[in-house]
């Protein structure tokens, strides 16, 4: 089977505040890259763990194209798992 190549998109995660307050340690405009496999941290050197859990099983759907209409390609936000904070 030839290799095909496919290209994967770099990513930007960047904290948004909700319409709550947040309570966790993930100030408004804190963000880190996604380079390929790389977490590339250049703003705050600290970031939750239970967030950063949350969100990392959906990087690798994000740094690919998918279908116009499937929910991955058009929903940007997803919300902290601590049910007190407003982040997003
Ligand atoms: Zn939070």
């Amino acid at each position: 089977m030839a290799e095909r190549p496919f290209e994967l998109y770099d990513l930007k995660v960047e904290v948004v505040a909700g319409d709550r307050p947040m309570i966790c340690n993930h100030p408004e405009g804190a963000y880190f890259m996604v380079e390929g496999e790389t977490l590339v941290f250049s703003g705050p050197d600290r970031f939750p763990m239970f967030p950063l859990a949350a969100i990392l099983p959906l990087l690798p759907a994000k740094q690919r194209v998918t279908d116009e209409n499937d929910w991955m390609t058009t929903d940007t936000e997803v919300a902290c798992p601590d049910p007190h904070c407003g982040g997003c």
